[in-house]
């Protein structure tokens, strides 16, 4: 088997079909341009304002390109545009459409290695995460997706349906081009435009599928990309002639846009932020649990919103796993992104690095013991090394809040009732684990954690067919799946 289909073990992989060439020949795969323009109606243009900021590599703080900022005047116009591309493409017969949407997804899985390789450069993610899990799921999505295109009748059972038109899409930096693949992919599929939003700090990959729209001569206006920072966003969200707001970020902002739209009859979807438990019971194999807790917490270091950041483990096991833990966490390699052999790569920007660094002194502040692992981290970049906190109680920060970086708190239990009661003691609600050798157990679990999925002996596995969203604080509404399917729609009766 090879390394790539151990990761994924899908047929949409690609990392077994290209090694890795060592981090400075890796980056001649792509040609950066030194300046990036908006890409609207089809074209790439400057911005109205004629404002640009800078998007760097967290992993060298070099200034990768300068990326146009989007205003209200921007955005207005991306919505013109994709507003009259949207009354085209629903005009076109829906195999007409399918073909489109299948040219893309082949489209971006023949650049997959440019596309992976950026996507470690922007956002400091490691390549073999981008490579065998990132541009794997992308592609996964869009042919997905592709294939409801021209089915949609059966997906809604024979009710009538509508697009809903223009959608207005905003996504964070931690997958930025598989959130972009989440967004776009559906819409398009139900016969919608997108307006997407990409983050401030990861906006290249965006706008290389951007150009890849346009070569594969996409129709001009059904996908615009318009970078900017947070008001941006905003500017998207509120704008009048958007129908439906999909957004992917932080519980903070998802709050802001629900209330800035509220009594607009937008349709609305949040994907926000989370605490996972991941509950480990004395009778699970332990060495399986370890390498899933080291995937649930330290995969795209600790920058995922459904990262199992909560560990609770069974006291009677306690001691000998949090040792086997440690153990395994001196062998990951913190590093450059680009090189193959790099588990933990580099903190997406500084300003998150300073939000770890806070919830970290909070813990040892609050009296909780931390334990990171010794390596040696690069002079320049942003960079954490793996951690984790014991003697962690409910009540600490780094137990109720999303801390977003390789950092593990971990809280012990005696009985699977005192598990069920401290993994749901959190505002979130989207993701939870259990590892047990016990079907009947892992059951019990499920049925009384309240999150939107539950892993059983795994964790942080993700396939377009699964509907995906929380509960709670974590949002509303589902991605993926033929539920998915409904945010992007208006069904009558
Ligand atoms: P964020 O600060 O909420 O930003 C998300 C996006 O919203 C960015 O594009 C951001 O632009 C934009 N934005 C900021 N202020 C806005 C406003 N007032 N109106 C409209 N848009 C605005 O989140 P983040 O720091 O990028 O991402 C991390 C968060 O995302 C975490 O909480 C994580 O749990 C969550 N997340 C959730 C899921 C999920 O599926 N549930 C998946 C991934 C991440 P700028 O970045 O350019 O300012
Ligand atoms: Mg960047």
């Amino acid at each position: 088997m090879t390394e790539a289909s151990k990761t994924t073990g899908s047929l949409f992989e690609f990392g077994s079909k290209w090694d890795y060439a060592p981090a400075p020949e890796a980056r001649d795969w792509v040609k950066l341009q030194s300046r990036y323009e908006l890409f609207i109606g089809g074209k790439f243009v400057a911005p109205h304002s004629g404002r640009y900021f800078q998007t760097v590599s967290p992993s060298t703080e070099e200034v990768l390109a300068e990326v146009a900022e989007a205003d209200e005047a921007d955005v207005d116009a991306a919505v013109a545009a994709a507003e009259e591309a949207q009354r085209a493409w629903v005009a076109l017969r829906p195999s007409e459409r399918a073909k489109y949407m299948f040219r893309l997804a082949r489209a971006v899985q023949e650049r997959s290695r440019e596309l992976a390789i950026l996507e470690s450069l922007d956002g400091g993610k490691p390549i073999k995460e981008s490579r065998d899990v990132d541009l794997p799921l992308v592609c996964a999505h869009l042919f997905y997706h592709a294939g409801w295109a021209d089915k949609l009748d059966l997906a809604f059972q024979g009710r009538a349906w509508r697009p809903l038109g223009v959608a207005g899409q905003i996504i964070p930096w931690n997958f930025p081009l598989l959130m972009a693949a989440w967004k776009i992919a559906p819409a398009l599929a139900c016969g919608n435009a997108v307006v997407l939003k990409p983050a401030e700090t990861t906006p290249l990959t965006a706008l290389h599928l951007a150009r890849i729209c346009q070569e594969i001569e996409l129709p001009p206006g059904l996908v615009n990309i318009v970078t900017g920072a947070g008001t941006t966003g905003a500017a998207l969200a509120s704008h009048a002639r958007v129908k439906k707001v999909a957004f992917t970020g932080s519980t903070d902002v998802g709050r802001k846009i629900q209330s800035a739209i509220a009594g607009s009859g937008k349709k609305l979807t949040l994907e926000l932020g989370g605490k996972a438990a991941n509950v480990v019971f004395g009778d699970a194999a332990l060495d399986q649990a370890v390498e899933g807790i080291i995937g649930g917490i330290f995969f795209n270091q600790g920058h995922v919103c459904c990262a199992g950041s909560r560990l609770l483990v069974e006291e009677s096991v306690a001691e000998e796993l949090i040792a086997k833990l440690k153990d395994r966490m001196r062998t990951l390699r913190v590093g450059d992104p680009l090189d193959k052999n790099t588990d933990v790569g580099a903190i997406n920007s500084k300003a998150q690095l300073e939000t770890i660094r806070g919830l970290v002194r909070s813990g040892e502040e609050e009296g909780a013991e931390r334990w990171s692992a010794p390596c040696e981290l690069p002079g320049k970049g942003f960079w954490f090394s793996p951690t984790i906190f014991t003697g962690v109680t409910n009540t600490h920060r780094i137990a109720r809040e999303e801390i977003f970086g390789p950092v593990l708190s971990v809280l012990t239990f005696r009985t699977a009732e005192e598990a069920v009661e401290k993994a749901n003691n959190t505002m979130y609600g989207l993701s939870a684990g259990v590892w047990t050798s016990k079907g009947s157990k892992s059951f019990w679990m499920a049925q009384r954690l309240r999150a939107g999925v539950v892993w059983a002996n795994t964790f942080n596995k993700f396939d377009p067919t699964a509907p995906f969203g929380g509960i709670k604080e974590s949002g509303f509404g589902r991605e993926g799946g033929r539920h998915g399917l409904n945010a992007y729609v208006e069904i009558e009766g």
